[in-house]
């Protein structure tokens, strides 16, 4: 099958109709879809599928004479229904995540998971076998967008994130990610590093819209990541108190949503101060009334920059800012860090071979950094590591106007597809 068809199989799945959005989230209804679906494009391909301990999904392409048959006792997680399978040695993976943003597009993260099993096709309609093990992998949680912390399933894999912390976290409904994991079939308890797994990976190379405007400026289709911005997240929470929208004067409110504005504004002004990039996406409000002055107001800030300390001088401003304006309104602020990437420079000698390969062609294939994390930044402190970015004609990326043109998916399955028989056909 084609990248068309195994694209729109994978369509409708988890998308609201009303906005064209998509709501996947893990260990929901949607995710359990998106789930269901890797296993049966992976059964579909005759490629072996199973969870590992974190939740991620794996699908093996194994060489002709290893591991066709799987070995005994040799699971790694019977879970999902999945056969026993090993991972390795000397694996290239390739592969993205399928949980979505609230209202996310359709690209970011599906579409490197799609160009993975769509450049598998390609490479066996030549008639390519691989020569070491080959694995389309699907990480969970990697936006974050229910329990929090991104790239949750590569960080509890690489050994970045502490699993009884991450057993704890809670979904804005107060569901712990155990008990999600646990009504989804899988058990929470197993979570954690998985030395074996990653000692069987020689690379993992992870295919990815650009969620920014410079292929289109280059006029290039598909072009490499240098390296990640350090990167982290932030939880300010201002506690005033409630009282009534229309009696309490002016002088006498303890408003939280007060400060918390300043902060906003703050956040906006001490990126542009330090080149970086800030931005609160995600308020609650409590309790909530249109007539009312809140109790609380809790805010997360997502900050980025270049380097990390003008990472930590943006937030620095952002929180004296947040303090010093609570403390004008007679409000309280907790403020605490939810997670922090350092930067990641992606390895250098993987890339080069990937610009080779690209580059066999003519042109040299472009090669950006970016604002934005991925699994393969948190897995690039364990193997190696290498990005191909898609063009994104508008730069718009985590909204439903996210867009790559056919002919430049295609030209990425390409990309991939040449990869793969370069670090694993021959
Ligand atoms: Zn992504």
């Amino acid at each position: 099958m084609g990248f068309p068809a195994l694209w729109e199989s994978l369509l409708p799945l988890g998308r609201d109709n009303g906005t064209g959005g998509y709501q996947r989230f893990s260990w929901t209804p949607a995710g359990a879809a998106c789930r269901s679906w890797f296993r049966d494009v992976a059964a579909e391909r005759g490629l072996r599928a199973g969870t590992d301990r974190n939740g991620n999904l794996w699908a093996w392409w194994d060489p002709p004479a290893a591991g066709a048959v799987p070995e005994p006792g040799a699971a790694l997680s019977a879970q999902d229904g999945a056969p026993a399978w090993s991972p390795g040695p000397g694996a290239i993976v390739t592969g993205s995540h399928l949980d979505s943003v609230p209202d996310g597009g359709a690209f970011d993260g599906p579409l490197g998971v799609v160009s993975a099993f769509a450049a598998i096709d390609a490479l066996r309609e030549r008639g390519h076998s691989p020569r070491r093990p080959v694995a389309v992998a699907a990480f969970t949680e990697e936006e974050g967008a229910r329990f929090g912390v991104a790239c949750l399933g590569s960080r509890l894999l690489a050994g970045k994130a502490d699993p009884a912390k991450a057993r704890a976290l809670t979904d804005r409904d107060g569901v712990t990610l155990a008990d999600a994991m646990t009504a989804a079939g899988h058990d929470p308890d197993t979570m954690g590093p998985d030395e074996t797994l990653l000692a069987g990976i020689a690379a993992y190379v992870e295919l990815h819209i650009e969620q920014g405007r410079a292929l289109g400026d280059l006029g290039a289709e598909v072009g490499l990541a240098s390296g990640i911005w350090p990167h982290g997240r932030w939880r300010l929470a201002f506690t005033g108190r409630a009282d009534h929208a229309g009696t309490t004067r002016l002088a006498d409110r303890h408003d939280p949503m007060l400060p918390c504005a300043a902060a906003i504004l703050a956040a906006r002004d001490a990126a542009a101060g330090h080149e970086g990039l800030a931005t609160v996406g995600k308020l609650i409000p409590e309790p909530g009334g249109v007539n009312g002055i809140s109790s609380r107001v809790t805010a997360w800030l997502d900050a980025r920059a270049p380097e990390e300390s003008r990472l930590n001088a943006l937030v620095g401003q952002v929180l004296a800012a947040a303090r010093a304006a609570a403390s004008a309104h007679g409000v309280d602020l907790d403020t605490s860090q939810e997670s922090f990437t350092p930067a990641v420079e992606f390895h250098v000698g993987l890339r080069d071979r990937l610009a080779g390969v690209l580059g066999a062609g003519g042109a040299a294939t472009p090669v950006l950094g970016t604002g934005a994390g991925h699994d393969a930044g948190v897995l690039a402190a364990r193997v190696p590591a290498a990005m191909l970015f898609v063009r994104n004609p508008s730069g718009v990326s985590h909204s439903p106007a996210e867009h790559a043109d056919q002919a430049d998916c295609l030209a990425g399955v390409a990309a991939l597809a040449a990869v793969l028989e370069d670090l694993a056909c021959r």
